[in-house]
């Protein structure tokens, strides 16, 4: 079985949305900075008012690496990707397609959601497949 990401006080509303199938991005309201991972005070200011936006569910891969043998649960070959969210902060997920050794930086990704029990977890499909 795939792991799931264990939440913590400070990202449990985060997973929380993601189960509900819906991706936020913390985001400061006193200096309106854009940061991942969840926490409770804002890495650029200090604030601690934090709340968590609607992300545009897009953005750009950055880099990635296509694993030829998986640990269990896992059909290789796939690809694991960093990607910059267009809200800016960046984000690791699957990056689903049937071709991953075709991917490219740069590509315009969405973002879509894996179940996995009764978790969620975040992962990208190309948007030129995802029509
Ligand atoms: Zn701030």
């Amino acid at each position: 079985m795939k792991p799931v990401p264990l939440a913590t006080p400070d990202s449990q509303e985060w997973f929380d949305r993601i189960d509900a199938g819906e991706l936020t991005v913390p985001r400061c309201t006193t200096c309106a900075s854009f940061f991942l991972y969840p926490r409770s005070s804002c890495p650029r200011c200090g604030a601690r008012t934090v709340e968590l936006a609607p992300a545009a569910g897009t953005g750009v891969l950055l880099s990635f690496v296509v694993n030829h043998r998986g640990p269990a649960g896992f059909d290789a070959p796939y690809a694991l990707g960093v990607v910059r969210l267009d809200e800016g902060p960046h984000l690791t997920g699957v990056v689903r397609t049937d071709a991953p050794d075709r991917l490219e930086v740069d590509a315009r990704v969405r973002v879509a959601f894996e179940e996995r029990g009764e978790r969620r977890v975040v992962c990208f499909e190309l948007e030129e497949e995802a029509r």
